[in-house]
């Protein structure tokens, strides 16, 4: 089973397109030929044609039991409506965790702006997903985004569950050791690369994995996901298969870890086939 736990539904290339319902489309094809079981899918830090509400997305996916939502918050407009929004969101379980932009938006995770999106995070049990370490764009600040400054808010919200996304790249070590120290954070794998990975950078992330490995990364915080469509599902899941991992910790990243953090409520399909299959 796979569960990507990164994905979106922005039109990056022209914003001014409307993103909904073709993205969605082509994310439901990626995933069927790739054999992937499940996405969540994060929408973004401003709304425009290109990069649809939470709202919207919340309601292109309703009837698909296989895609959920995260919900980007901007911190730069950032009031107690949304707070409401969020609220009313979460009690209808539409959404399964919170995605801010730090570096996207010049602001660092621990800004008391937000302290009233992490009480609801901890009110819901749900994750905070952070965007950490290169933005995709070149006016973002990579400053907000190094993954040293979620150990602040990790500290500050020791009941709300965070994950620094893009496993801080290029700053593994700093993200390796915030998870390391506190228990209430984790990471992904997602958006190493625009579109394929080169042989050579998956030479170089393939040593930046056995050094996280080495170096004794608890395997129960890394998550898989692939920022897709920036990053490509064939080339991550070919990546995946080429880390040196021990089956049990490759499990645990493609699918256990994200239904436990995210509590979702995925049936392995491996074993449903085979109890069909045991009754012949
Ligand atoms: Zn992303």
């Amino acid at each position: 089973m796979i569960i990507d736990c990164h994905t979106h539904v922005n039109r990056y290339e022209d914003e001014s397109a409307a993103a909904l319902p073709e993205c969605l489309d082509r994310l439901l094809t990626s995933m069927r030929r790739n054999r992937v079981d499940a996405a969540l899918v994060l929408t973004s830090y401003t709304v425009n044609p290109g990069r649809p509400s939470t709202r919207d997305v919340v309601a292109a996916t309703a009837h698909l039991p296989n895609v959920h939502v995260v919900a980007g918050l901007s911190w730069s407009t950032f009031s107690s409506a949304d707070v409401e929004d969020l609220r009313t969101l979460l009690d209808a379980k539409a959404i399964k965790a919170l995605k801010i932009y730090p570096g996207y938006e010049p602001f660092y995770p621990a800004d008391r702006r937000l302290a009233p999106a992490y009480e609801l995070a901890e009110a819901y049990d749900v994750p905070v997903m952070i965007h950490s370490g290169d933005t995709y764009a070149p006016r973002g600040k990579v400053k907000y985004s190094h993954p040293l400054h979620v150990d602040d808010v990790a500290v500050d919200f020791p009941r709300v569950r965070f994950l620094i996304c893009h496993l801080g790249n290029p700053w593994f070590r700093d993200c390796m050791e915030v998870i390391y120290k506190n228990d209430n954070v984790y990471t992904d794998i997602s958006g190493l690369v625009l579109g394929n990975f080169t042989d050579r950078f998956e030479a170089y992330m393939r040593q930046q994995f056995k050094e996280m490995v080495s170096w004794g990364i608890n395997p129960a915080k890394v998550l898989y996901g692939t920022d897709w469509p920036i990053s490509s599902m064939e080339s991550y899941l070919q990546f995946m298969d080429e880390l040196p991992l021990p089956p049990s910790d490759r499990e645990m990243m493609l699918h256990e870890n994200a239904a436990r953090l995210f509590k979702l409520d995925v049936a392995p399909k491996a074993t449903g086939l085979r109890s069909i299959l045991n009754r012949f």
